[in-house]
């Protein structure tokens, strides 16, 4: 098969391509791009596979940077685009079912192909827009089928990311798991334990955060994995909670989904779930107000203190939620307290503690971090202006 039209993002990258070939190897555009060339999908980077080795690589251009010479994987710069280029290899050995133990770079297409998880991702295209087909993966592109390459069990064996994977894209491209390679995801659940737990994380996330992240939910749950990702363990019947959710409804960031998440599993503590899952303390930090917005607006509307206290997008996110499970909503009454109020940060205060111990001869301390809370609080609520005769005539009352 023949890709006509190839898009934009290839016919850039065309010249890479042709300078190894000139330079006497072989090289192919593979993996997600060629995927969504063909599904018509916007493409995210160009990966390009060739059979010359990194060293090789390097001499034939002019600027490049070594981002995985172990893995053969080098980063090409031409025409203020990044390209990376990377030596076919096998992975031979996986002693502990999370990474290889040993690449071995080879100069046969082929052998690089039949290392790719799925199908649909072991397509190669060339130059001339020749699609490399040889695992059937067109025909499974074609039925809309997330096929394991070679024998799934030994697939999933190797490395149980690919696990995560197939749910993954199932939930980024809406195909169907083939039910063989279902089966074999569903015998291989527990060597999900022995996966990093970020790149769990990742694979999760991006599935919870696609279009159709109820399909590649239902099967995570169907396959047992839960039971092997951390603190997810007999949560199954919470967590199909989730499948309540209005039925277009995806989710706008990834912490949101988390926050929906953990609502739906009914954990009490946020942060030492999401610390489980090695995430980031502001990562952590924005779910966990999500929730508490979430908790907050079950009462009322937010008032302008806690308008004030949260970030806009937070509040907005945690509306979201509400309006995916049905509840009244009102973004606009969010927006206009948002507006009215006149600072959004103590910052914004015209004066600041130094001041007030220039004008008043204050002592720096507990008393006049209070004396300012106040001012703050007194502004965002909007019986004090920001002016500074107004402020010191606030203060004088006080003194
Ligand atoms: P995306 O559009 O999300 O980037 P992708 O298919 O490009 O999807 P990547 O994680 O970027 O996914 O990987 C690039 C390619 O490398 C895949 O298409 C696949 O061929 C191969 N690959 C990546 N991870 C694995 C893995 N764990 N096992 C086997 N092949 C893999
Ligand atoms: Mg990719």
């Amino acid at each position: 098969m023949r890709l006509e039209n190839m898009p934009s993002e290839f016919q850039e990258a065309l010249p890479v391509l042709k300078k190894i070939k000139n330079a006497g190897f072989d090289a192919y555009f593979v993996g997600g791009s060629v995927r969504d060339a063909l599904l018509e999908r916007p493409i995210h980077d160009v990966d390009i596979a060739s059979s010359s080795y990194p060293e090789e690589t390097k001499h034939i251009f002019e600027r490049t940077i070594d981002v995985g010479i172990e893995h053969g994987t080098v980063l090409v710069l031409e025409d203020n685009h990044e390209y990376e280029v990377t030596t076919f290899r096998t992975e031979d050995l996986y002693v502990d079912y999370r990474r290889p133990s040993h690449v071995t770079f080879v100069r046969s297409l082929k052998e690089d192909l039949k290392r790719r998880d799925f199908t649909i991702n072991a397509l190669a295209l060339d130059e001339a827009g020749n699609v490399i087909d040889l695992f059937e993966g067109l025909d499974d592109l074609k039925h809309q089928i997330l096929r394991a390459v070679g024998i799934p069990s030994e697939r999933f064996n190797e490395d149980a990311l690919r696990i995560m994977r197939g749910f993954r894209f199932q939930a980024s491209l809406g195909f169907t798991l083939d039910a063989d390679t279902f089966n074999a995801m569903k015998g291989c659940v527990p060597l999900l334990e022995k996966i990093s737990v970020e790149r769990t994380f990742i694979e999760f996330d991006k599935l919870l955060t696609s279009f159709y992240w109820r399909k590649g939910l239902k099967s995570l749950i169907a396959s047992g994995a839960m039971d092997y990702l951390p603190d997810m363990r007999n949560h199954q019947s919470q967590l199909e909670t989730l499948f309540n959710f209005q039925v277009d409804f995806q989710f706008t960031s990834s912490e949101q989904a988390w926050a929906a998440l953990l609502m739906a599993l009914q954990i009490k503590n946020i942060k030492r779930f999401l610390k489980h899952w090695k995430t980031s303390n502001a990562f952590q930090k924005r779910v966990e107000q999500i929730v508490m917005i979430f908790n907050l607006r079950q009462t009322h509307f937010l008032d302008k203190e806690e308008c004030y206290r949260f970030e806009l997008d937070l509040i907005i996110q945690a509306e979201e939620i509400r309006q995916a499970q049905g509840l009244a909503i009102d973004f606009e009454r969010i927006y206009s307290t948002y507006d009215s109020l006149t600072i959004h940060d103590k910052h914004e205060i015209v004066v600041n503690g130094g001041l007030l111990i220039k004008e008043f001869g204050f002592k720096p301390g507990p008393a006049l971090g209070q004396l300012l809370t106040e001012i703050e609080m007194a502004i965002v609520n909007g019986v004090l202006d920001n002016r500074l005769e107004d402020i010191l005539a606030f203060v004088e009352e006080r003194k």
